[in-house]
C-alpha cells in the first residue's frame, strides 16, 4: 500500500511546530462544528467537536476534515496512512526538535520525560528502572526493538484506538460499508448503538496512570498541563481530548510515585512483536509486610486505559496472599469491558485481566524489600 500525497512539515523548534500547527490546523472545524480557531484551547474546542458523530462523520454527517497530522516515530502513523485512516494535507515531522528528547530528572526526585523520547530510551535507563520500573517494563513489552528505536513515548500515550474492523485497508473497509470510527455509520461491533469500542491499546499508559503521571500540552495559544487520567475520553473514536493544533511535549512523573515497586504483564498473539489484547500494571510500595500503597491499571480492553477504582482501597493496609490477588483479579476483571474488536474473544481477553491481575499483584509484592 503506497502512502497518500502530502506535504511534510519539519520545524527545528517548538515555536515554530506550534506556528506552523495554528497556520495549518485551521479549517479543522469549520464545517458543521463550527470554528474552531488556532490557538483555540482543546478543551473547548472538544467540547463543540467532541461527539463521534462530529469527528468521524458517522450517521450521515461530512467527517471532520483535520488538514495536518503530528508525526514522531511514526510507527503507527505511517501504516494508518497506507491505510488510508487518515489523508492529511500535511503533516508536520517532531524529529527536528531536540527540546522534546531526554529524561530529565527533577531535584525534587520526580522526572520529566520528553514526548519524543524513544521507548528503547525508556526501557534501558538506569534512572528509571531504578526509581519507576514498571513504565521501563511496560515500555519494554512494546512491539519489537526496531519499533522500540523509533517509536516514542508521546506517539504511545497519543496512540490511535484499534478494531478489526477499523485496522484494514480502504478496499476491506470498503466492503464492510466502513464503521462509525471512519467513514460509515454503524458499528459492526456492537450493531444498533452508537458509540464507538475500538480498544486503546497502548502498553505505556496504565503503568504512567499508576504513578500519577501528568502531561504537557502546548499549542500557539499556550501550554497546558493536565492529569495523563483526564487525557482519553472513553470513547473510541473521539479517544483523547487534544485538538488538531496542539502537541504533547512532556510527562511529568511526580517524586511521590518512585520506588514503588511494579510489574506489567501483557496478552498479545505473537510475543514477539503485537500490540496488547489486554495488559495489566500493578505498583505497589509496602510497609512491614503490609500494602502502604498499590494501584493498578489496565490497557487493550475498553476504549481507554483505566486505573481499576477500588483496589487500592481493597490492597491497603493487607498482606498480599493468593486470596486478595484473587479479589484484586476480579475487580479488574469487572473493570474490562473487552468487545470483538481483536482476534480473540471478549471472554477470554476479560479472563486474562483477571489472571495477569492476580500474577502482577503477587509478584510486585514478593518483588519487595520488607
Ligand atoms: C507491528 C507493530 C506492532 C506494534 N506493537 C505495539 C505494542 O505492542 N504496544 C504498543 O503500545 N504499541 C505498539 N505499536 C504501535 C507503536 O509502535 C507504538 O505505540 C509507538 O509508541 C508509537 O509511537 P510513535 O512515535 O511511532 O507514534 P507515531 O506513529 O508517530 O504517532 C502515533 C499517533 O500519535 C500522534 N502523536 C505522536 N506524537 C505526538 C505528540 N507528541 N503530540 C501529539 N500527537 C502525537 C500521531 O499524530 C499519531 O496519531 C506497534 C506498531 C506496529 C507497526
Ligand atoms: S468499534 Fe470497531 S466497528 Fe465499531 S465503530 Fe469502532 S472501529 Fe468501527
Amino acid at each position: 500500500m503506497s502512502l497518500p500525497q502530502f506535504k511534510l512539515l519539519r520545524p527545528r523548534t517548538m515555536d515554530e511546530a506550534v506556528e506552523l500547527l495554528a497556520k495549518y490546523s485551521s479549517d479543522a472545524g469549520t464545517d458543521h462544528v463550527g470554528t474552531a480557531a488556532p490557538g483555540r484551547p482543546a478543551r473547548a474546542w472538544f467540547a463543540r467537536a467532541g461527539s463521534p458523530q462530529n469527528l468521524s462523520g458517522g450517521r450521515g454527517r461530512p467527517p471532520l476534515h483535520v488538514p495536518v497530522r503530528i508525526i514522531a516515530g511514526g510507527t503507527d502513523l505511517i501504516p494508518s496512512l497506507r491505510q488510508r485512516l487518515f489523508e492529511p494535507e500535511y503533516v508536520l515531522d517532531l524529529r527536528g526538535i531536540a527540546a522534546l528528547r531526554g529524561i530529565k530528572p527533577k531535584p525534587d526526585g520526580g522526572v520529566e520525560i520528553g514526548a519524543l523520547t524513544t521507548l528503547r530510551a525508556i526501557e534501558r535507563s538506569d534512572f528509571l528502572r531504578q526509581h519507576y520500573p514498571v513504565l521501563a517494563e511496560a515500555a519494554a513489552t512494546v512491539a519489537s526493538p526496531v519499533l522500540r528505536n523509533m517509536g516514542t513515548i508521546g506517539g504511545n500515550i497519543c496512540l490511535d484506538t484499534r478494531c478489526l474492523w477499523y485496522n484494514q485497508s480502504l478496499t476491506w473497509r470498503k466492503g464492510c460499508g466502513f464503521c462509525i470510527k471512519k467513514d460509515g455509520d454503524l458499528c459492526h461491533v456492537a450493531p444498533g448503538g452508537l458509540k464507538c469500542w475500538a480498544a486503546f491499546s497502548g502498553d505505556t499508559p496504565p503503568a504512567l496512570l499508576c504513578l500519577k503521571a501528568e502531561i504537557e500540552i502546548a499549542s500557539a495559544a499556550g501550554v497546558r498541563r493536565l492529569p495523563l487520567r483526564d487525557f482519553y475520553t472513553g470513547l473510541g473514536d473521539t479517544y483523547r481530548k487534544l485538538a488538531p493544533n496542539e502537541i504533547v511535549t512532556r510527562v511529568f512523573l511526580p517524586a511521590s510515585s518512585a520506588g514503588y515497586r511494579g510489574v506489567y504483564r501483557k496478552l498479545r498473539v505473537r510475543g514477539s512483536i503485537d500490540y496488547p489484547l489486554a495488559g495489566v500494571a500493578v505498583v505497589m510500595k509496602r510497609s512491614n509486610g503490609h500494602v502502604a500503597d498499590a494501584r493498578v491499571g489496565i490497557t487493550a480492553v475498553n476504549p481507554a486505559p483505566l486505573l481499576v477504582e477500588g483496589a487500592p482501597e481493597l490492597l491497603a493496609g493487607k498482606v498480599v496472599d493468593e486470596a486478595l490477588a484473587e479479589a484484586v483479579g476480579d475487580l479488574a476483571a469487572r473493570t474490562a469491558k473487552p468487545l470483538t474488536t481483536s482476534a480473540l474473544t471478549p471472554a477470554y481477553r476479560r479472563e486474562m485481566i483477571r489472571v495477569f491481575t492476580k500474577r502482577a499483584v503477587l509478584a510486585a509484592a514478593n518483588n519487595q524489600v520488607i
